[in-house]
């Protein structure tokens, strides 16, 4: 770690780091860094165990260092500098079998091609245009390359990606780790960079790149609903509506989502089998994470919050699919494990416990307390919640038969 002032007090990354409350020490962090340095710092979510640190290498999702990924690197390394034609080495095959949308297949089509119009291709069409990206403002070269992988815009996109993409392993990617939904993910994500590309060059809005990641995939994930073969028995139905628990149990849904512009917010409500609300709460963290960390770190937020309240047969429902299955796995093998190991070791204090998973549709009144996070940053109710959640509940209640 490199420390911007030679500072005594700090030799090891544990010194910054509180031993009692397992958080960063942000005063020591403000003073020591500078200050964009100190927010990234304040926002890498910390393990509540005693963790011992391990080597991750960055070339490959899962961190384990393999002769191919490094060979994909060179190659990668080398294209950049010698672009040849893109669509010779093209999996083409993998497109048309992943599960996406029509109208991204054909732009995938495009874009492999280089027949997308972007600035740079026009320019060489004899098109007056203006060279510079329209995402970023500054590059003088509106590439693909550059648009879809190395401009600043993108990078924070890819950076919110749940897959924990970078730019610079894309490449990799698409030649054969990716399964075909994973597939998909990535592609979608490129159709939403060059739509917020097309927004602010013609209608002069120029996105959030993690909230334009984070729509392109909800809309992704709303079309692989809708393909889904509705079965004639009552399968489907069964989570996209709320349901109350059984008798004597509890069920707590909890939920993440952004709150203001540098925050995530987690919410939960606890009801019983009578869909009537016991409790209610909200916490926000001061850090924006990706969909998937922000999931993870509300179940352990909630978890240690019914903990606190000595209950013990509860049901916790997410509808993060991506945090449901982590808490399945012996090791989910991503970067979010060592907050799902703390899930874990929590979730096993209680007697009755239970994990599943919902449509977000049937999340409706905790994603409503997430989302009111930043306006009550550690709240509690007990009775009458604020009205935007109070109406969730009630559509929950009515729901169910
Ligand atoms: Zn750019």
């Amino acid at each position: 770690m490199v420390i911007s002032k030679a500072d005594s007090r700090v030799q090891l990354v544990s010194d910054l780091i509180l031993p009692e409350t397992k958080r960063w020490n942000a005063h020591l962090v403000n003073e020591i860094f500078a200050q964009a340095e100190a927010c990234a710092v304040r926002a890498i979510p910390l393990s509540w165990r005693r963790t011992t640190d391990f080597f991750y290498w960055s070339g490959r999702r899962y961190g384990y260092f393999s002769v191919r990924s490094a060979y994909y690197q060179i190659q990668q390394a080398r294209l950049s500098k010698n672009p040849s034609s893109p669509s010779q080495n093209f999996p083409w095959k993998k497109i048309w079998t992943t599960p996406t949308p029509n109208k991204i297949k054909h732009f995938m089509y495009r874009a492999v091609n280089n027949i997308l119009p972007c600035r740079d291709s026009l320019m060489k069409r004899g098109i007056q245009t203006g060279e510079e990206c329209a995402l970023c403002g500054e590059h003088k070269n509106e590439s693909l390359t550059h648009l879809f992988l190395s401009c600043s815009w993108t990078r924070v996109a890819w950076f919110s990606h749940p897959m924990g993409l970078r730019s610079d392993t894309i490449e990799e990617g698409f030649a054969d780790s990716y399964k075909p939904d994973e597939m998909a993910k990535i592609t979608q994500a490129l159709w939403a960079i060059w739509k917020a590309r097309n927004e602010n060059l013609f209608n002069g809005k120029l996105q959030d790149p993690a909230a334009a990641i984070h729509k392109a995939l909800t809309l992704l994930m709303e079309w692989l609903a809708a393909q889904e073969k509705t079965p004639q028995n009552s399968g489907t139905s069964s989570n996209v509506t709320w349901k109350p628990p059984p008798e004597n149990s509890l069920k707590v849904n909890i939920d993440a989502g952004w709150t203001g512009t540098d925050a995530t917010g987690f919410g939960l409500v606890v009801r019983d089998h009578n869909a009537r609300m016991m409790f209610a709460s909200t916490h926000m963290e001061p850090a924006r994470f990706d969909p998937a960390m922000a999931e993870a770190l509300a179940l352990r937020w909630s978890l240690s919050v019914i903990e606190e309240l000595g209950m013990d047969d509860v049901v916790i429902e997410t509808d993060s699919m991506i945090v449901y299955k982590a808490m399945r796995e012996a090791h989910c093998k991503n970067y979010i494990e060592p907050i799902i190991l703390d899930c874990k070791l929590l979730a096993s204090i209680f007697p009755k416990f239970s994990l599943s998973h919902v449509k977000r549709q049937a999340n409706n009144s905790a994603h409503s307390l997430a989302a009111l996070a930043h306006e009550y940053p550690s709240i509690v109710w007990w009775d009458n919640p604020p009205r935007s959640v109070a109406e969730a509940i009630f559509v929950d209640a009515l729901s169910y038969d």
